[in-house]
């Protein structure tokens, strides 16, 4: 009894290990194949980051997918602007086809023309879904029928599957590929792997195709910037060239119309006074444009002379002051300067370009204080020093704080108290203090809060 139970036993066994060592076969071999679908579309995706190039990413993919998966041919096609025709933007074959297309003096990197009258296109390129075939007419085109017979014999073809490339919702262009084995004889696992490939390839591609509109589109902008640097340098000149020649006749006007005024032609009737008086503020006006745009087109050009010496910037501060008590009061405001007048500010600058913006900022806290009090400080930190030029007037909205030192930028109430304004005073001051490695900016509290504007500059003294 012990004998024949022990028998039955071990045939159980036997037939028990063999089932668990098919199934471990099986097991070992779906394991294999999926570690090899999951490498490939690592390779793919590697490639997708690292090529940009449309081509290059077609073929190193193609190529990718032949190897790894033993394809007679892999090919990305496109469609061209016509939408009816579709050339390859990348086509490998296996060597054994390489080698028959020689043989026979063929090839299948031809354009595909027609492809709206193609059943196997229209179902992939209209209706995107994928379409297989079981053989290479789609080639009819470039290759006789005799060629194609003998390269699918040679090659042992036995199907061609093509899948749509979508980009945005729209078919692109097809995935092509020539199998040894019917397409239905493909796992399912095989199927939804060879999907996914074609969805990382119509992604690297849509990738690929943007950055090189990105590129274009780049390099179009870079040859706008050129041509409107190229303008904006013409328009400096230009206006360099305007202001040259509008000097002159405006000293004549101002000189002349002055000397009406001061009745060196004889006395003059009040009105005629009245007039020449208005054309002589005016041609001011017109001279401080014209030196502005002067200034400014030479600083864009590059052209703007420094004659840099080491001056107390104390006394050019107090210099510009005195120069400016009539017009504060004539504006009947007052003004305090507050510095220490037994120390030197030294600094290393030009003279004359330091008065322009001390002028400048003091001229602009008078223009915009309808009335009330301007403080000049000066102030000496360690290597740096500043001066500030406070006034209690119309103050500055929070958002206008940073654009005030652009080109023609001017507040929304700076009209009201300034219609003479052009935009261009502060942007000079900014280009000036920079020159000379400094800063310029301006706090206010807000509207009708007053302003502070500093100018922080290098001193050589220790
Ligand atoms: P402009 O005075 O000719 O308009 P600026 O470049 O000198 O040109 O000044 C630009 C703008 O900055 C002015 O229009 C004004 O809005 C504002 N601004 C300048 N200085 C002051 C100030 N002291 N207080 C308030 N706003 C000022």
């Amino acid at each position: 009894m012990l004998f024949s139970f022990n028998k039955k036993k071990s045939s159980d066994l036997n037939n028990d290990f063999k089932s668990i060592t098919e199934n471990l076969y099986k097991q070992n071999s779906e394991l294999a194949e999926k570690n090899k679908i999951f490498s490939l579309l690592r390779k793919l995706y590697q490639i997708s980051i690292l090529t940009l190039d449309p081509e290059q990413l077609s073929a190193e993919m193609s190529e990718t997918v032949r190897d790894t998966l033993e394809f007679e041919l892999v090919s990305i096609f496109v469609l061209d602007d016509t939408k009816n025709n579709i050339s390859p933007l990348a086509l490998v074959t296996s060597n054994r086809l390489e080698k028959a297309q020689k043989d026979y003096n063929c090839s299948f990197s031809c354009v595909i023309p027609n492809v709206n009258e193609n059943d196997f296109f229209k179902k992939i390129l209209q209706n995107k879904l994928e379409s297989h075939v079981s053989d290479l007419g789609i080639w009819s085109n470039c290759i006789s029928p005799e060629n194609l017979k003998t390269l699918t014999e040679r090659s042992n073809i036995k199907a061609l599957s093509g899948y749509p490339l979508i980009i945005e919702g729209e078919a692109i262009g097809t995935f092509i590929f020539c199998l040894n084995r019917p397409f239905e004889n493909l796992t399912q696992y095989e199927k939804e792997s060879i999907s996914s490939v074609v969805d990382i390839i119509s992604v690297a591609l849509n990738k690929s195709y943007l950055y090189r509109e990105l590129k274009a589109t780049n390099s179009k902008l870079e040859l706008a910037n050129e041509n409107l640097h190229q303008l904006d340098r013409q328009k400096s000149e230009f206006l360099s060239l305007a202001s040259h020649q509008l000097r002159g006749p405006l000293t004549s006007i101002k000189g002349y119309s002055s000397m009406i005024i001061e009745g060196d032609f004889g006395e003059t009737s009040p009105q005629i006074k009245d007039a020449v008086s208005t054309i002589f503020s005016s041609t001011e006006n017109l001279v401080v444009l014209v030196n502005d745009y002067l200034d400014i087109s030479r600083i864009e050009q590059g052209g703007m002379k420094y004659d840099f010496t080491t001056f107390d910037l104390g006394t050019l501060v107090k210099q510009v002051h005195t120069e400016y008590i009539p017009v504060i009061q004539k504006a009947e405001m007052t003004s305090t300067i507050d510095l220490d007048a037994t120390q030197t500010y030294l600094v290393n600058a030009d003279q004359g370009k330091l008065k322009q913006v001390v002028s400048n900022l003091l001229d602009n806290s008078i223009k915009y204080s309808p009335k009330g009090n301007i403080i000049i400080t000066l102030k000496k930190t360690g290597v740096k020093v500043c001066l500030s030029i406070s006034d209690n007037g119309i103050g500055i909205e929070p958002e206008m704080i940073t654009k005030l030192f652009q080109k023609f930028n001017r507040s929304q109430d700076a009209n009201k108290v300034n219609v003479k304004g052009t935009g261009l005073g502060l942007y000079l001051v900014k280009q000036l203090v920079e020159a000379h490695h400094g800063r310029v900016w301006v706090d206010s509290k807000g509207k009708g809060k007053g302003s502070t504007f500093t100018v922080e500059l290098n001193t050589v003294e220790k």
